[in-house]
């Protein structure tokens, strides 16, 4: 059995611009190192935001942050009108960053589908032109989802984040180029169709997260129980491997491998 302890991890969406993570970062970084969490990809939540994660990228940390940016779906009405734009600039500036986090939600109200779509379609359409890995937000929306997709040029590789669709649909997905991440409420007793999710993707295509400062695991899978934290992933994923039926340590080794295949930030 692969040793836990010696055992690298990447948590592949977090909110570190979030305000919640303003006054300890440093700190909360500081414990998700010492668990040997070894990155963590920091999503943008809308041009609000881009110029925060770009701050939190340049400086330097216990660990790397690969800044990823784009324009929420909860985001879209309150977007400039230059935003495609500034989007472009701020992704040409970071040549590795993926585009994200972009998506469709008809869970939120008000739901305006035709401004999600045009946003989301845009985003997409970028991230092929510039060859980068797109981080999608899909709630309630799986068949929106595939129709807007047989419409749009392929990607090679992309992440749906928390994932919550169905069990059913991980094979097509996963031939379109999509990883799948999870997060610690797969864990919750009562999401049993998630877990059956969980279940059905191929361990090539697994990837952990924390949606930090979002989505917090059942508390008994806490390294920190006060909010959503990177520190939390070694007991998520190990939860997430008693759900699957397999080795904790072979599936760590796996996902970080995944990880670093999606984001190659780290060598
Ligand atoms: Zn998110």
């Amino acid at each position: 059995m692969t040793s836990l302890t010696t055992q690298p991890y990447f948590d592949v969406h977090a909110h570190l611009a979030d305000e919640t993570f303003s006054a300890d970062l440093e700190e909360c970084l500081r414990v998700a190192s010492s668990c040997g969490v070894m990155a963590v990809a920091c999503c943008a939540s809308g041009d609000a935001d881009w110029a925060d994660v770009e701050a939190l990228a340049r400086r330097e940390w216990p660990l790397t942050i690969v800044p990823c940016f784009g324009l929420h779906p909860w985001a879209v009405a309150q977007a400039q009108e230059n935003w495609l734009d500034k989007l472009e600039a701020v992704l040409r500036r970071w040549p590795d960053a993926p585009v994200g986090e972009i998506g469709l939600d008809r869970w939120k109200e008000p739901v305006d589908r035709g401004a999600q779509e045009c946003a989301f379609r845009a985003q997409w359409t970028l991230a092929a032109t510039l060859g980068r890995v797109a981080v999608i937000h899909c709630v309630q929306a799986w068949g929106w989802l595939e129709e807007v997709l047989d419409d749009l040029p392929p990607l090679e590789r992309f992440v749906l984040h928390a994932y919550g669709g169905p069990a059913e649909m991980v094979e097509s997905l996963a031939r379109r180029g999509a990883w799948f991440s999870f997060a610690g409420n797969v864990l919750r007793e009562t999401h049993l169709r998630a877990q059956t999710a969980l279940q059905a993707v191929p361990q090539d295509r697994l990837l952990v997260e924390t949606d930090a400062p979002d989505i917090a695991p059942p508390r008994r899978f806490c390294r920190v129980a006060s909010r959503s934290e990177p520190a939390n992933i070694p007991a998520v994923l190990a939860g997430m491997a008693a759900v699957r039926g397999e080795d904790p340590g072979a599936l760590a080794k796996q996902v970080y491998k995944n990880s670093c295949r999606v984001f190659p930030v780290i060598s």
